[in-house]
């Protein structure tokens, strides 16, 4: 099934066909149509599998239609999401999906001034994405009237229950009509967000849960390599000395380390950038900006900038440091490969972390490949050396071919 097949304004179509998405990834597939009968919708989706456009494209299809046919007013649809970044995200992509056609969106969040949020707000919007902290605030202010919202999106509900937003978001909900579309996106489910996502969806929800046995998507090929900690930074020196060309996501436990490990790569001569909870908004933006573009090819993050960065092309992830959670290593991998590309992904893990890596092999129910690496021969990068044989690309190679023979074994 394609794009141009399904029920979708002549607007929307051309618009993915710019975007390049010709077919539905797993998730689109399964709930576009429920979305397009207004039915409630409960995903257990992560990142990188297409859930954002999932919801976005049927939501873009019936508000347009709407306003085609009859005029309306107030929001309709509003969208909570647990960070600024993915609430810029998902506002770049509703805008993508929604260019030339009659709905308008706005992006609110926490952190900023209110005034030019509230001056848009006036304007009239249709689709509101918003952090719940923010929205709470301007919806009891007034500014934000929720008597018309016909859809109610929550995106990466595991996530908002983490942060701490539980009462935000049930206090907000007292704002908006009882009748009302509800659909909920989880990277993750357990009690807590069963609990939260019955008390949001009708009894009829259409239940859509996306490759529930293995969570790091299939197009990402992930390894782990036994790297000592203080060896950590040469080898990722070495790395990025063998690997020029592509842009690669460094994610480290702490801010301290993360500036920590840019200082030790800016001694050796090697640019790169750090994004993280302490930087300004706006900081943190232009360095997004920057590896977009590919200007910056190194990029140095903590998990808590994880979750709402959507770099199309993120050639490469590195667990620098293992994540303290199992969890965030899917979210941190899934930076990569996002929907239909090839992405790779290597950690390093220092003794003191096998425990760590047991613990995510269990959350991930399988083992992770082991890249073998020789001490001696990384330990060359700290002598300078720049003519090491370049025999990164043959283990990776190697790696392929092992999977895909144990692939074949299996069936
Ligand atoms: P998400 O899971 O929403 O964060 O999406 C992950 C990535 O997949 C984004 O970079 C999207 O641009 C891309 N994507 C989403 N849907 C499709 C599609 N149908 N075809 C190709 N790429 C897609």
């Amino acid at each position: 099934m394609r794009f141009e097949d399904y029920r979708l304004a002549t607007e929307i179509k051309r618009n993915l066909e710019a975007m390049g998405f010709r077919r539905p990834t797993d998730i689109q597939f399964k709930s576009i149509p429920p979305i397009l009968r207004r039915e409630d919708v409960l995903a257990i989706a992560q990142t990188g599998t297409g859930k954002t456009a999932a919801f976005v494209i049927p939501v873009v299809q019936v508000l347009h239609e709407r306003k085609k046919s009859a005029r309306t007013e107030g929001i309709k649809c509003i969208v909570m999401v647990p960070t600024r970044e993915l609430a810029l995200q998902i506002t770049e992509v509703f805008l993508e999906i929604g260019k030339h056609t009659r709905v308008k969106t706005l992006c609110v969040f926490g952190g900023v001034e209110q005034a030019p949020q509230i001056a848009r707000l006036e304007k009239g919007i249709d689709v509101l994405i918003a952090t719940p902290g923010r929205m709470f605030d301007l919806a009891s202010q007034g500014y934000i009237k929720l008597d018309h919202v016909e859809i109610l999106a929550v995106d990466e509900a595991d996530h908002m229950l983490k942060l701490g937003f539980l009462k935000d978001i049930r206090d907000l909900i007292r704002f908006l009509p009882g009748k009302r579309q509800t659909l909920f996106f989880s990277a993750t489910i357990n009690e807590e967000i069963k609990k939260l996502a019955y008390s949001l969806v009708n009894s009829r929800a259409i239940r859509i849960h996306i490759s529930p046995k293995d969570p790091v998507a299939k197009n990402i090929q992930h390894a782990v390599a036994f790297v000592e900690m203080d060896d950590k930074r040469f080898f990722l020196e070495r790395f990025v000395r063998e690997n020029p060309d592509i842009k690669i996501l460094v994610f480290v436990r702490t801010k301290v380390r993360a500036e920590r490990v840019c200082k030790a790569m800016e001694r050796v001569g090697i640019e790169s950038q750090t994004i993280h909870g302490d930087k300004e908004q706006q900081e943190r933006q232009n360095v997004l900006e920057l590896f977009r573009q590919g200007t910056l090819k190194l990029l140095i993050a903590t998990d808590v900038s994880a979750r709402g960065i959507d770099i199309a092309n993120v050639d490469y992830v590195i667990n620098y440091d293992l994540p303290d959670i199992a969890e965030n290593y899917v979210h941190r991998v899934g930076r990569t490969g996002r929907g239909d590309k090839k992405g790779q992904a290597l950690s390093f893990c220092a003794e003191e972390e096998k425990a760590m890596l047991t613990e995510i092999e269990q959350f991930l129910n399988r083992r992770i490949a082991v890249l073998e690496i020789d001490r001696n021969e990384y330990r060359e990068t700290i002598r300078m050396t720049e003519d090491v044989p370049d025999k990164w690309k043959d283990i990776m190679a190697e790696i392929e071919e092992a999977e895909k023979w144990k692939k074949g074994k299996r069936k």
